[in-house]
């Protein structure tokens, strides 16, 4: 089945590409081998969660959360230390739901592995609430640090936002733990894959006073390389060729989570969401895309050496990547392809005469687009102005005239399958 996913005509948004439009690429997981003597008790897991999410409604019912709470139990008996203590946190959590106590012990371990599992919050598109997953990670002590390194200079970001709009104000953002994924079972080990969790929200509990983001560095690191390098040597000039894209990557999706807590006094996203979901998580992900951009060339990224046009490169290559998986099944795709024609507009961007190749025209003028870009999501989305937002998207949106013209270019990265990572577990 070959169907076109750059289609403007009868948008969906429900599904994600069947498997036969999917091209894998595979990925290797390093179950650590410390750890080996769990690999009986983690291949029960990995049955149990990957045969339920792909019968029914891909759900663990109760009798297999309960079995889930036995078998994080059993590793948690093979274990010691912060690792069998937060196994069972989790497994009292799975079977008995989180209480402020279990997350505030949580939130204290130090796990050198940390495995989550349960009904699983999955993409907003692809399925409607929690499927059947679990994972394991290994926290990335320098990267974090890294990452917590940029957060000292609060007051720089604070006057930074500040001077976009003085009426704008950050909320408290979750912690950030940049880690490396170690085992995926169940629906997460399907596509498209994720780069972060956001914990306990994704788990199901949503009103948590501590939350944690799960950054997946490695995994994120392979989609840039295996994924968003390709696209760019095919479609661009530009490269990766010495850029710190494991520091550039972490900073990176750290700003879009800054993004995503960028306010104005009166934003209300429910009024938004009550109008059209779909167009509100879109334009949430724009906001959270672009407020994460300037974050990233205009203070971190000089704070920690990265010149203007390394942070612009890798905004490129994630642009293509996302843009590349089509209209309609994913917001942050759609949010991407708005970004897209937003940039081509002003001449940030340019495709070449025979639609083959796109170029950063300027570092600076895709600053200067992005800052007007962020203006024009100021008035309309974070001022809760429905028509504003569809005047927007009218304009820039995946069925604008914009979009249109982009036609032949899109056609070129249609002629290939949707590349997305295929997981490969070494050490269990
Ligand atoms: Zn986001």
């Amino acid at each position: 089945m070959n169907i076109n996913r750059f289609s403007t005509e009868n948008l969906a948004p429900t599904e994600w590409h069947t498997d036969d439009q999917i091209k894998e690429i595979d990925m290797q997981l390093y179950f650590p081998s410390c750890y080996s003597h769990l690999a009986p008790v983690v291949n029960d897991i990995s049955t149990l969660t990957n045969d339920v999410s792909k019968v029914g409604d891909g759900r663990l019912d109760a009798e297999g959360l309960k079995t889930l709470a036995g078998l994080f139990d059993k590793a948690a008996n093979l274990t010691d230390g912060d690792t069998a203590k937060g196994l069972r946190l989790r497994s009292d959590a799975i079977r008995n739901g989180y209480s402020t106590k279990i997350i505030e012990e949580l939130n204290l371990l130090n796990d050198a592995l940390s495995f989550v599992g349960g009904n699983i919050s999955s993409w907003y598109g692809k399925h409607v609430g929690g499927f059947a997953t679990c994972f394991a990670t290994c926290t990335n002590v320098e990267l974090t640090q890294t990452c917590d390194s940029v957060l000292w200079c609060k007051d720089m970001l604070h006057d930074y936002i500040a001077g976009i709009n003085s009426r704008l104000s950050m909320l408290e953002i979750p912690k950030y733990v940049a880690c490396d994924l170690v085992f995926m079972s169940g629906e997460g080990a399907s596509h498209p894959k994720h780069i972060a969790y956001f914990l306990p929200e994704d788990e199901g509990f949503k009103c948590s006073p501590i939350k944690k983001t799960h950054y997946f560095s490695n995994v994120h690191c392979a989609q840039i390389n295996k994924i968003s390098a390709e696209l760019l040597s095919e479609f661009s000039k530009h490269d990766y060729y010495g850029i710190d894209i494991v520091t550039l990557g972490a900073l990176g999706v750290l700003g879009h989570e800054y993004g995503h807590f960028i306010t104005l006094p009166e934003t209300n996203f429910r009024i938004v969401s009550q109008n059209d979901r779909w167009s509100s998580i879109m334009y949430q992900e724009i906001a959270a895309d672009v407020f994460g951009f300037l974050i990233l060339a205009e203070v971190w990224g000089p704070m920690k050496g990265f010149p203007l046009e390394q942070s612009c490169t890798y905004y490129l290559g994630e642009l293509l990547r996302y843009a590349n998986r089509g209209f309609g099944r994913f917001p942050d795709s759609d949010g991407m392809l708005f970004q897209l024609n937003y940039l081509l507009h002003f001449s940030a961007l340019e495709i070449s005469k025979d639609y083959t190749k796109i170029r950063i025209t300027d570092p600076e003028l895709v600053v200067a687009a992005m800052r007007s870009l962020a203006r024009c999501i100021i008035e309309s989305l974070l001022k809760n102005d429905i028509k504003l937002l569809r005047d927007f998207e009218l304009n820039f949106g995946v069925k604008s005239g914009l979009t249109e013209q982009l036609s032949p270019f899109l056609a070129q990265l249609g002629k290939k399958g949707v590349p997305s990572l295929s997981y490969q577990t070494q050490g269990i």
